[in-house]
């Protein structure tokens, strides 16, 4: 049961049409309820702004064109701040803009691994492969602080959930102890995105 008091959002599964106004995405979307906004003022994580939500679901179906058709986003926006990303104008779903919002304020679904533990024992729910990545990195530095995917992996572990991840963390290494366990149940894959080859950078970034 939702407080009636939270704060309701919508944002956007449909990547391919990244214009389309929030209004015309709202049938399709996952409604999410703000918990909370925390504003960390240590070196790693200055300036960066979590907005805390409950989220009703977490699979998103994404309509045909694209390699997949079911992806999981835990948070919205990425710190990673690619200029040429292509997920930034979901942001603006959110009533917030692609620019700096998009990489300082990170909507972080906290309940992401209950709800989908929830999603994937359903009746409905046949075992589709789910992409992870494609939206905003699972991987970002937040998810130092949250660790939703270790949650996340356990749960598709539990059901042998087909899966991929596509990073540009190296925060991924934390989790290769699930990773591991997860390819000897089901057909998974992580691939890496890498934007610079100095890998002293890399590993900061
Ligand atoms: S890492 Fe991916 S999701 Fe994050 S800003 Fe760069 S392109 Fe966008």
């Amino acid at each position: 049961m939702v407080p009636r008091s939270l704060v309701p959002y919508t944002c956007a599964a449909d990547l391919r049409h990244p214009n389309v106004c929030s209004r015309v995405h709202l049938e399709m979307t996952e409604q999410m309820f703000e918990l909370a906004r925390r504003t960390f003022d240590t070196p790693e994580f200055r300036g960066i702004t979590c907005i805390e939500v409950e989220a009703r679901s977490v699979i998103n179906k994404v309509p045909g064109g694209m390699p997949f058709d079911r992806t999981i986003n835990p948070y919205r926006g990425c710190t990673h701040a690619c200029v040429y990303c292509f997920a930034r104008p979901t942001h603006t779903y959110l009533d917030m803009d692609a620019g700096r919002d998009f990489e300082t304020k990170i909507v972080v679904k906290v309940n992401a691994p209950e709800v989908l533990a929830r999603e994937l024992a359903s009746r409905r729910w046949k075992g589709e492969h789910i992409a992870m990545g494609t939206g905003t990195d699972p991987y970002q530095r937040v998810e130092g602080r949250y660790r939703l995917m270790r949650g996340i992996l356990s749960a598709l572990i539990a059901r042998r959930n087909p899966f991929s991840i596509l990073t540009k963390g190296t925060l991924i290494l934390r989790d290769i102890d699930l990773l591991t366990e997860a390819a000897s149940v089901a057909t998974i894959s992580a691939a890496f995105s890498i934007g610079m080859m100095d890998e002293d950078v890399w590993r900061k970034t």
